[in-house]
């Protein structure tokens, strides 16, 4: 599948991320059924994950959403920019950032930055998805729906240049590795195992 000037394949099919939105949803579900938390959607990347999230919460609760950019393309700019604020009046409440993804933890960072002069009663962080080898940041992920390594990934919500974020499914960027192998050898797999 091409988006742009790259090709993606499929990693996650549909019903393993939704299995995963479950697993989180019911794990959140089992610490707050005593109260009714915060949802923080974080635009735009997990508009998906929030709507499936959401609807597999079973207890009373709600939602709001905040608004972040930090990445261009494949890599990140290293500027994080607030384009919409948190909501107002969540002192003494239970707040859940919901994540499509983490990556460096940049933007967490500058999630629990926004949320450190609010007297919010927990401040929990719910990732769909986490890159746990490039993660540098202090927060510890409360809630983790997948491991996945340092790939970029499309789909389900995220987005390559603002294309891809329809796809039901994760695609993964096509491998260096797999085309040097269609070059050199002619068929996928070929010369597995000659890296340096
Ligand atoms: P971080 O600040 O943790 O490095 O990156 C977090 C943000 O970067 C995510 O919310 C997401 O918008 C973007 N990002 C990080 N990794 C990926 C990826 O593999 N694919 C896509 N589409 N976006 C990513
Ligand atoms: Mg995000
Ligand atoms: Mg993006």
């Amino acid at each position: 599948m091409k988006l742009h000037d790259k090709t993606f394949v499929p990693y996650l099919s549909e019903a393993e991320i939704l299995a995963a939105v479950k697993k989180v949803a019911h794990a959140v579900a089992e610490d707050y059924k005593n109260q009714v938390p915060i949802f923080v959607g974080v635009l735009n990347g997990a508009f998906m994950f929030v709507a499936d999230f959401l609807k597999a919460y079973p207890h009373p609760c709600e939602l709001s959403f905040v608004k972040l950019s930090s990445y261009q393309g494949l890599t990140s700019t290293g500027i994080v920019e607030t384009l919409l604020d948190p909501p107002d009046n969540i002192d003494g409440r239970s707040v859940i950032i919901l994540e499509d993804i983490i990556d460096s933890g940049r933007t967490l960072q500058e999630l629990v930055h926004l949320f450190s002069d609010t007297n919010v009663k927990e401040f929990k962080i719910a990732s769909l998805f986490y890159k746990s080898e490039v993660y540098n940041g202090e927060y510890t992920i409360d809630y983790v729906g997948i491991e996945i390594p340092d790939k970029f990934i499309v789909g389900y919500g995220l987005d390559y240049k603002e294309l891809g974020r329809n796809l039901r499914e994760v695609y993964q960027l096509e491998n260096q590795r797999h085309m040097i192998n269609l070059v050199l050898f002619g068929k996928p797999g070929a010369g597995k195992g000659t890296q340096a």
